[in-house]
């Protein structure tokens, strides 16, 4: 059990620096103790980050869904391993135990065999936060197919995209969809996709909302009589530690998405154990991450890593504002959630509306909040922390990407002592450094710089779907021997990292390097201010200056606009200095966002440039109408 479960500072670092000195021998212990194999690895590691290149326990055979479900049933049977909570609070949730799971599971794996499914074929997984979206992702993974899941609020050309990128031959979906009061005809979207797919062969629909749709003869068929008609049992398909388990497609923040390969062994070692140890989850405890699944979020820290714990984790198919704004907290006391994941988009969404929904309900079950996707602002931290987590809960403000498969930089809660807007210390084997722009390592603290990680880690993205050259100039060209992340970040006197953000959206005004999340941090802090972002624009001088969009807590807000504009330069001198003033601050009713709830500052960029016939890929974005009215209204 020894380094499985980290429970002092002292013994984080003990560790820590045993992962470092001793990745091998410290990852293949963990491998060993805490995992079943059908047949155990050759060797631990081999890498090269030049070609670029890395395998993890190389030679081993398991499948992960043993590990997920099969495995438990013995002690775990009847304990509840998805708790399905619906968008409506009248429908009753659902406790799926470990049993029901293996079942569904199998059913549902038969199924796709009986359609022509194989080991390494792509199937596209379209489907609402509802139970069988987990339960398929799990049986492609039981028979080996690579399961490519889209997020079932993106558009169908955005679906398409994905479909064809990856050459699935199968989508699963349903009927439709609930979101919140709306109900979204989600068979619609697939069908007009595929009218630019012909690679796809049948399409599984589950019945979710009981609308009237077509169904293409031939093509499509409904999910539960061919489920209710198939075995519980299917054999678990034999897997490579390095065969392919997903494809995901990042959230395209800053540009066309890449489709992440992540393989088996080490994407299942590295999410388990960051799951045990970041939310320091005890057998019984309730677990919930309000992500979707078809983000990486969702599948590392809603299925794979607390399933392999054997955990207990809620699958909530609404949104926060339905009925009301309470309806996060109405579900932690509810079901008594220990652990809750959430993202700075949403806390600042909520923070919006007061404490008012927040102080009705019985929130004494928490112990540690999540946070994760951007930069969480300092005035939002401690509302999370104070009102949420009524000042006994930790914050872990977890760093990762798409890419890392796993949670990278974060407190351990109990263990590492937070502070606002620093993600604080590197995970466990976690080897982060920072890098200037002449392609040096920046060593000791308080030092600003790009961030790379020098090693690698076992969850670490193995490619880019069909596109091994895209991978190795995105992430290993920067850098000689180094994993690029694409952030900013600096090190604190301590050694904390705080992520400044994008290097994309890194502005320079008059030779200073500017990070975008401190200044926005700042600007955050003005009571009226509920959210911002600000972009670069040519000046004669500066080279750059800086553009602020800022959204207000009360969008009628009756102070005089330029006086707003002059408190919110004042904060920012206070904090920042007077080289980080904005030139130009438009207050705007929203901001543009991808549909993962990021701020796209990409699209700001341009508009702040005059460049609006040249926006970029479009598809991720959630609010095409608030980009309209920003245009309309643009200084
Ligand atoms: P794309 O790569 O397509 O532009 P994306 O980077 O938004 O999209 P993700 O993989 O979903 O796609 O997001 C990872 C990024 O999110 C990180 O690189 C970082 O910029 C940001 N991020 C995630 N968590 C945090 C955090 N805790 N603090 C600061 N930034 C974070
Ligand atoms: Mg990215």
């Amino acid at each position: 059990m020894s380094n499985y479960h980290i429970k002092h500072l002292e013994e984080y670092y003990q560790v820590y620096r045993k992962s470092i000195r001793e990745p091998e021998n410290f990852w293949e212990e963990i491998a060993e103790e805490h995992f079943i194999w059908r047949k155990k690895w050759d060797k631990v590691l081999e890498w090269d980050f030049k070609k670029p290149e890395v395998k993890w326990f190389q030679g081993a055979k398991l499948n992960i869904t043993e590990n997920c479900i099969d495995r438990h049933l013995a002690t775990r049977g009847d304990k509840t391993a998805i708790l399905f909570e619906p968008n409506n609070p009248d429908e009753a949730a659902e406790h799926i135990t470990y049993l029901q799971l293996s079942e569904r599971v199998n059913q549902f794996a038969n199924v796709l065999k009986d359609h022509g499914i194989k080991k390494g074929d792509r199937v596209c997984i379209y489907v609402p936060m509802i139970p069988e979206l987990a339960i398929a992702t799990l049986a492609c993974a039981r028979i080996g197919a690579i399961h490519s899941v889209v997020f079932a609020g993106f558009s169908s050309t955005a679906l398409s995209t994905r479909i064809n990128d990856s050459d699935c031959k199968m989508v699963i979906t349903s009927d439709g969809s609930y979101r919140g009061a709306k109900t979204i005809d989600l068979k619609g979207i697939v069908d007009e996709a595929l009218e630019s797919c012909p690679g796809v062969e049948n399409v599984l629909v589950a019945k979710r909302i009981n609308s009237d749709i077509d169904m293409k003869q031939g093509r499509d068929k409904w999910l539960q009589p061919l489920l209710d008609a198939a075995s519980t049992k299917c054999e678990a398909e034999v897997m490579d530690a390095e065969d392919p388990l997903f494809i995901l497609y990042t959230s395209g923040s800053t540009g066309l998405p890449k489709g992440m390969v992540h393989t088996t062994a080490g994407y299942m070692v590295y999410t388990a154990y960051t799951f045990k140890n970041a939310f320091q989850y005890k057998e019984n405890d309730v677990y919930w991450c309000t992500a979707d699944i078809g983000w990486i979020t969702g599948h590392s820290y809603i299925v794979y890593g607390p399933l392999a714990n054997g955990a207990t984790t809620v699958l909530f198919e609404g949104v926060p504002s339905y009925p009301d704004f309470g309806r996060f907290w109405n579900i932690i006391e509810k079901h008594k959630v220990n652990q809750f994941y959430t993202a700075p988009t949403a806390i600042r969404a909520l923070a919006k509306q007061g404490t008012g929904l927040v102080d009705i309900y019985d929130l004494s079950s928490l112990k540690v909040l999540g946070s994760v996707g951007e930069p969480i602002n300092e005035e939002a931290w401690h509302w999370y922390n104070d009102n949420v987590g009524k000042k006994k809960s930790p914050i872990i403000d977890t760093w990762w990407q798409t890419e890392t498969g796993g949670i990278m930089i974060t407190p351990i809660p109990y263990v590492t002592p937070t502070k606002p807007t620093y993600a604080t210390l590197p995970f466990i084997g976690i080897q982060p450094v920072l890098m200037d722009e002449n392609g040096e390592e920046l060593k000791g603290n308080q030092v600003d710089g790009r961030l790379c990680i020098k090693f690698p880690w076992p969850s670490i993205a193995r490619t880019i779907w069909g596109n091994h050259e895209r991978y190795k100039e995105t992430y290993f060209s920067a850098y000689k021997n180094m994993y690029f992340t694409g952030d900013g970040a600096l090190r604190d006197e301590v050694g904390y990292y705080r992520i400044t953000g994008r290097v994309d959206d890194v502005i320079i005004v008059s030779g200073h390097n500017l990070g975008t999340a401190p200044i926005e941090d700042a600007i955050n802090e003005h009571p009226a201010v509920a959210e911002s972002a600000i972009v670069g624009f040519p000046h004669d001088i500066k080279g750059s200056a800086l553009y602020g969009y800022v959204t207000l807590k009360d969008f009628g807000e009756t102070r005089v606009h330029d006086n707003l504009r002059r408190e919110i330069n004042q904060i920012i001198t206070e904090h920042i200095g007077p080289i980080a003033k904005l030139d130009k601050i438009q207050f705007s009713e929203g901001l543009p966002k991808t549909r993962s709830g990021k701020i796209m500052r990409r699209i700001l960029r341009k508009i702040s440039c005059n460049e609006m016939d040249n926006l970029g890929d479009t598809s991720t974005l959630l609010n095409p109408e608030v980009v309209q009215s920003i245009i309309d209204n643009r200084l």
